[in-house]
């Protein structure tokens, strides 16, 4: 019988993950290793049961007596905690799912890459902020890294018995988030709530404004860029509001392969289950009669500075990912919690970037999980007094 873990189970990538399983039978099918969550532990304990996993942990040191109290008599083990998480990518897996959101994400699919798991990489700022430590690990320990990411998931589907070096060019498709069609006038001041009506895809609070700003499509390009192994000139984003075509390749006889598919992470989560081969998946199928047509359009950069600020972080390469990631997430905390305007976002990011600027040129083959860690603490640090004093001058 197959084992997994998931890390970030409670989020939607998770649910969703726990979801696909649950349909393919559950702790029947699949021997539960580990399940981990943040703050719901409710919902953990829940899944953790139904699931019969051998371990869940809640990153959250205050919910321990309550996991412990929800799964008394389950023949679970509770544990709570940072490490506790890494501990529990310690065990074995064959297959593991790297879904927490943020840079908490990184050491637990890192762990997990010793014993040669293949770690379904939901968490793309793994990538962003640890490419090369990740994909030498991987390599060093004969494990496999399947990408999640939609994106990212239709650009591998798309290389599928082709030449990495035949390709010219990968194009990303977006949405163009929440606000895509407002006056650039009036961005400044979008609220949370605006910036989370996403017309397409439902996901996580923090995803979901980084579409918005397109944050998000700022670290899949530097996702594209570490995983891929293209040079970053070949990346090219285009705004496709239907978010029916997930991604294209092109290649150098002019051939473009794109991955169509309806906007339902179902599918790209369940690709990488059950790869290499494809099983049936409870997505809808497209009905191109009905919809007719689809849109493109350029996306402008003084919309999103994001967009930019990719190009800089993957011209400095080393650790340059590690301040950007840690930046935007400062950043967006300040947002979510009203402090900072929406376009703020990035002159955050960008200013915390040119701060630590001299203190990133470190070499990539150099790059210890460590020095990822203390960039990010550092960046962390700076972005949030640059936060606050932008707040305290609106
Ligand atoms: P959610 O916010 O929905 O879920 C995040 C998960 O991580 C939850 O299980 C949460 O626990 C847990 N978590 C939060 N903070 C911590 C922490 N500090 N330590 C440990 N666990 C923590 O996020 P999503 O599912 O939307 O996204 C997960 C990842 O997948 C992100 O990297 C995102 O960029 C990526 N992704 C998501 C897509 C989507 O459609 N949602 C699409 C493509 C990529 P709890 O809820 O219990 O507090
Ligand atoms: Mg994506």
């Amino acid at each position: 019988m197959r084992s997994l873990s998931i890390f970030g189970a409670t989020g939607s990538i998770g649910e969703q993950t726990v979801d696909l399983l649950t349909r393919a039978g559950g702790a029947d099918a699949y021997r539960v290793v580990a399940l981990t969550g943040g703050r719901n532990v409710a919902r953990l304990a829940e899944m953790a049961r139904a699931l019969r996993a051998e371990v869940a942990v809640c990153a959250d040191d205050a919910g321990l007596p309550e996991l412990r109290e929800r799964l008394a008599g389950s023949g679970v083990e509770a544990a709570a905690g940072t490490a506790a998480i890494v501990e529990a990518a310690e065990r074995p897996a064959d297959w593991v799912m790297s879904s927490i959101v943020g840079a908490a994400g990184l050491a637990p699919g890192f762990r997990a890459l010793r014993h040669g798991s293949t770690l379904a990489l939901a968490n793309k700022e793994s990538l962003v902020t640890a490419g090369p430590l990740l994909m030498a690990e991987a390599a060093r320990h004969d494990a496999r890294i399947l990408p999640v990411d939609s994106e990212h998931s239709a650009i591998f589907q798309a290389l599928v018995g082709e030449d990495i070096a035949a390709v010219e060019r990968i194009i990303l498709t977006a949405s163009g988030g929440a606000l895509r069609d407002w006056p650039l006038e009036r961005l400044a001041t979008a609220t949370v709530a605006e910036a989370l009506a996403h017309p397409n895809w439902s996901m996580g609070q923090r995803i979901t404004i980084d579409s918005a700003s397109m944050f998000n499509k700022a670290l899949e390009v530097i996702e594209t860029r570490e995983f891929f192994g293209v040079d970053p000139d070949r990346i090219e984003v285009i705004i496709h509001p239907e978010s029916l075509i997930h991604s294209m390749v092109g290649y150098r006889d002019g051939a473009v392969m794109a991955h169509m598919g309806a906007p339902d992470m179902r599918h790209s989560i369940g690709y990488a289950l059950n790869w290499p081969e494809r099983s049936h998946l409870p997505v809808a199928r497209l009905d191109l009669a009905q919809i007719g047509q689809m849109t493109f359009r350029a996306p402008d950069l003084a919309r999103y500075p994001a967009l930019r600020l990719a190009r800089e972080v993957m011209a400095r390469r080393g650790l340059a990912g590690a301040a950007f990631n840690a930046a935007k997430e400062v950043a967006l905390d300040h947002f979510l919690a009203g402090a900072i305007g929406f376009m703020d976002m990035a002159g955050v990011v960008e200013d915390t970037l040119t701060a630590l600027d001299p203190g990133l040129g470190h070499e990539n083959d150099a790059m210890t999980l460590e020095d990822v860690q203390a960039v990010d603490h550092l960046a962390r640090t700076r972005a949030g007094e640059i936060a606050r004093k932008q707040a305290g001058e609106r």
